[in-house]
């Protein structure tokens, strides 16, 4: 009977596959896998009746298989990738990369013990707010802050903790969804406040806010509109006028800013994007935003605005819950010391980034395109051109960053490609290529390490606007590695 031939687990472990890979991996997610696998090998028995050779072979199989398995799931899965797209806060590559100062501060309270919430001086319990409070209140003046774990916490705090069973007034222009599953009137609704529409998708006068506002207001929300933008017959009501409106009422006004951007962009030629502090100062009594995006920081949210409304916000039990823990706080301590020193240009790399002069984009994309072009075995076809990179991360969706991208596609065999110095002489393509523009995007999301760019319909463009100067040479590298790679195989 074909049952009788499975082995035992421990059996098997004694084999030397099995052996030496239980001493480098452990000894039980090895066993944990082995079972699975005797376990899948005997329902096939019962159900295919496997035997004879097909059961031999399998049972051959079953170690290397095994191990192969849990070398697989033991290698980290979350790992570092060439952000080529030309979209500086990408949420889906993790958004804001973090300041080298910052990375070095989370490492040191990530390691060790600290005085998160320790009052070294006065020898008592202390709060891990204080870290933060000694440099916001330099960074955005006459407020006070509460730091939570994201804007969409922070959103949903102000809420609970100011709305719950009142009326919320929202333009129906901003009735939107920001970065996949936050939506403003999801949040209202989970936050247990209600949603009071007003004016219509592209015109909200105030006006309409006026008529809304009744004794069952808890406060006016403005969205900034940070991933689209109403154009053509349009209207809204500005900050200021909603702040007077407000103060009239005596309810907040709550500004959900998004981007977090402290510094202006309007040198880099981002004219759309007001500042957290630009909102305070039209009256804004509360502005949230986040700290992964054009912050440059650690994910993370924050409430800032009115004294008096922070202290709700910090005494309500939500904010327990919501709390961010000490890499978050170190991160954001060094980021906003940046700030304060006026380095965020030079250091905070989504900034940093931001403001490159595009000649300096050229010159390194041009150089990058020589290197390539001059790459024995590489096979491709390389291009330089002009193109316009994005903010991302919903932040100012209609401005674009000038750059310069380098295009790629698979070169016909024996076809050098032009250099601009036209050193390279362009031969006629005498076959097609060895493979297509498809494998060329694998091989490069797939290498190590992985380089995504931005697949067009004739080439894979690689944009060094969202790459920093000193990864150039691994972008390289990792484009010989693919090109020869495919050259080679066929
Ligand atoms: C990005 C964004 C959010 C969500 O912020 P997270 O930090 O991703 O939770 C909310 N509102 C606006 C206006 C945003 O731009």
């Amino acid at each position: 009977m074909a049952l009788r031939r499975l082995p035992q687990v421990d059996r098997l472990l004694r084999e030397p596959v099995l052996r030496h890979a239980a001493e480098r991996l452990g000894p039980a997610p090895l066993k944990t896998l082995l079972r699975q696998a005797l376990k899948g090998l005997r329902q096939q028995i019962r159900e295919n009746g496997i035997a004879g050779k097909e059961l031999d072979r399998r049972l051959a199989e079953l170690p290397r298989a095994v191990v192969s398995e849990l070398e697989g799931r033991t290698r980290s899965s979350l790992t570092p990738v060439l952000n080529a797209t030309g979209i500086l806060v990408h949420t889906n590559l993790g958004r804001a990369p973090l300041a080298a100062r910052a990375v070095e501060r989370v490492s040191q309270a990530a390691a060790g013990y600290s005085n998160l919430e320790y009052d070294l001086a006065a020898r008592r319990r202390g709060s891990r707010s204080t870290h933060l409070d000694r440099t916001l209140e330099l960074l955005l003046p006459g407020t006070a802050c509460h730091v939570v774990n994201n804007n969409a916490a922070a959103v949903s705090l102000v809420m609970r903790a100011l709305a719950t069973d009142r009326e919320v007034v929202v333009s129906r222009g901003e009735l939107v969804e920001i970065g996949g599953s936050f939506r403003i009137p999801e949040i209202l609704e989970a936050s247990g406040a209600r949603l009071r529409e007003v004016g219509t998708t592209n015109r909200t006068h105030l006006s309409d806010y006026e008529r809304a506002v009744r004794r069952d207001t808890a406060l006016i929300l403005k969205v900034h509109p940070s991933n689209y933008r109403v154009v053509g017959f349009t209207a809204e009501a500005g900050v200021k006028e909603l702040a007077a409106l407000a103060r009239r009422r005596r309810i907040p006004l709550v500004v959900d800013q998004g981007s977090g951007l402290l510094a202006s962009l309007e040198p880099y030629g981002i004219r759309d994007e007001p500042t957290v502090l630009d909102y305070l100062k039209r009256g804004a009594d509360l502005v949230t935003f986040s700290c992964d995006k054009l912050l440059g920081g650690p994910q993370a949210g924050i409430v800032a605005g009115r004294p008096a409304l922070v202290r709700r916000l910090r005494r309500h039990p939500l904010s327990r819950a919501l709390r961010v823990d000490k890499m978050t706080i170190a991160a954001l301590e060094a980021t906003f010391e940046i700030f304060l020193r006026g380095r965020q240009f030079e250091e905070v790399p989504v900034l940093r980034m931001l403001s490159r002069p595009v000649s300096e984009i050229q010159r390194r994309a041009e150089a990058l395109a020589r290197d390539l072009r001059r790459a024995p075995g590489v096979q491709l076809d390389v291009v330089v051109e002009r193109g316009s990179a994005r903010v991302g991360g919903g932040a100012a969706p209609t401005s674009v960053l000038r750059t310069w991208r380098v295009g790629l596609r698979p070169a016909p065999r024996g076809k050098l490609s032009a250099g601009r110095s036209g050193a390279g002489k362009l031969r006629p393509a005498r076959s097609r290529p060895d493979f297509k523009l498809a494998d060329l995007e694998r091989a490069l999301r797939l290498g190590d390490p992985p380089v995504l760019g931005v697949l067009g319909r004739e080439r894979l463009w690689l944009d060094l606007r969202s790459v920093e100067e000193a990864a150039d040479e691994r972008i390289a590298g990792a484009v010989r590695v693919a090109g020869q790679l495919l050259a080679g195989e066929k």
